[in-house]
């Protein structure tokens, strides 16, 4: 089973979606990877959505990605008492202890936002519908003024994007949860509220190569570290939820345009989040805009679009993916598709696998190739291959089903689980055998293949080899 686009869909699973029928049917409408959000649901909950997945995959025989996403270190006032509405121009005092809240002040249980803050700082309640201004504040209190008021109701989100909280990037909880994505397997951990490189860091200590981490962007403090971010991390994501309460919202376009670039310069997947079909979480088809914006994510190269509630809660998630699958193909069928994608190509960096990876890119589209067939351990090369954003298909072959499933969520990479070439003959035999299998070929078609000589060597991409298929196998019967 192949796809016939290029960008990947990322579905995020909740309780519209989390049985093994519907995962099956969300795959075969079009996600190639799916997404656990630890903000909701049990270990429990997760767990039986990860062998569900597992099971599809098996069933399927398609590697299949699954990224868990972290809560990160989520800010809230306390109890408030119900029908409670803040009133413009009021005062209104935030405490670390104050309960219940009412319209005269709040519980804000982080003694680390009252560290942080100081006369004129911003704090946004609800996804920002509740704007505060601080007026006054001490080691447990913020005396503040209502800048746009609106109701208030327990347990909502604080964001204070006007300064770099000293929060660990991992809350207790996410350490819980990361052990436990850990203990499953998780081919993605996706990491919130990054502020400094560092937070990247720390979790890549933890989670010591077992998965690739995605750093989301988020905060305005981490696009003043976006180049050391997008360094360290193995991918990003353009988490447009947060962002756009912490920065104002027309800035975020911008801001996706200058993350993805950043992000396709490197050669790491750089996912578009959020709000891309919203409205079909009650609606079996999107506004034209929500089209709009899906196809702009795909113009401009990103690896993967995702849905959020479209597929966690919504009643339409097969629609919702199936939907996504249709814009990509039709941009990418689109003749400004390939300007657009030529236009944010990349110089190559000065190694033999980019050297080769370029190559392989202008022999293969020259030819007008089948497919570049990319042999990886680490994934590393089918990344790279990525990169180029060639017009030809990427079979990227890989001894280990974990590569497979990491790079599913890597643009126009097509991954098949299979042994490694023990020598020339076995390599381009066993490349017409897949990419014929897989339909990326049949007698005749040329390939153009990468690897690593010798063969089995780890990080040594240094050949390309120009193959027709069924040629090689003919010659080896006679
Ligand atoms: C976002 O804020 O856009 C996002 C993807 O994060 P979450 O859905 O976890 O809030």
């Amino acid at each position: 089973m192949r796809r016939v686009r290029n960008v990947k869909v990322l579905a995020t699973l909740g309780p519209s979606s989390a049985s093994e029928e519907m995962i099956r049917a969300l795959f075969e409408a079009g996600a190639d990877a799916f997404r656990l959000n630890m903000s909701h649901g049990s270990h429990k909950d997760v767990r039986a959505m990860y062998d569900r997945i597992r099971s599809v995959e098996q069933e399927l025989g398609r590697p299949i990605c699954i990224l868990v996403d972290l809560q990160g270190p989520k800010l809230r006032v306390g109890e408030v008492a119900p029908d409670t509405v803040l009133e413009e121009g009021a005062s209104f005092r935030l405490e670390l202890k104050h309960s219940p809240g009412d319209a005269s002040g709040a519980e804000l249980p982080h003694k680390e936002i009252f560290e942080a803050i100081e006369p004129g700082t911003s704090l946004l309640l609800d996804d920002g519908k509740v704007h505060l201004e601080v007026v006054e504040s001490g080691k447990d209190y913020a005396d503040t003024r209502v800048i746009v008021g609106g109701p208030l109701s327990s347990n909502k989100g604080v964001n204070v994007p006007d300064v770099t909280l000293p929060v660990p990037a991992l809350s207790p909880k996410d350490r819980r949860d990361l052990d436990f994505a850990m203990s499953l397997d998780v081919d993605w951990v996706a990491l919130s509220f990054v502020q400094r490189p560092d937070d990247v860091a720390e979790t890549k200590k933890i989670v010591a190569g077992r998965a690739a981490v995605m750093a989301k962007i988020e905060k305005p403090r981490a696009l003043a570290y976006l180049d050391e971010i997008v360094d360290i991390a193995d991918g990003l994501m353009v988490a447009r939820g947060d962002l756009g309460v912490e920065l104002p919202v027309e800035q975020v376009p911008g801001i996706q345009k200058a993350i993805t670039r950043a992000a396709r310069h490197a050669g790491k997947p750089v996912v578009v989040a959020t709000q891309m079909l919203e409205s079909m979480i009650d609606a079996p088809v999107p506004t034209r805009a929500e089209v709009s914006d899906v196809a702009n994510a795909v113009f401009e190269g990103a690896d993967a679009v995702m849905l959020s509630g479209e597929s966690a809660i919504g009643d339409y998630p097969v629609e919702a993916v199936a939907m996504m699958d249709r814009v990509a193909q039709s941009v990418e069928a689109d003749e400004q598709f390939r300007t657009a994608i030529n236009a944010g190509r990349i110089e190559p960096e000065t190694t033999s696998a980019d050297a080769i990876t370029l190559a392989a890119r202008q022999v293969a589209e020259t030819l007008n190739a089948a497919a570049i067939v990319c042999y990886t351990g680490s994934g590393s090369t089918g990344l790279r291959a990525s990169r180029e954003r060639p017009e030809v298909p990427i079979l990227v072959l890989t001894p280990f089903v974990e590569t497979a499933r990491r790079l599913a969520l890597a643009w126009g990479v097509h991954c098949v689980e299979t042994e490694d070439a023990t020598s020339f003959l076995d390599m381009v035999i066993r490349a017409s055998r897949v990419a014929e299998s897989e339909e990326f070929a049949k007698t005749g078609d040329r390939l153009v293949i990468t690897a690593g000589v010798p063969f089995g060597t780890p990080g040594r991409t240094n050949i390309l080899r120009i193959a027709t298929v069924g040629t090689e196998a003919r010659r080896e019967r006679n």
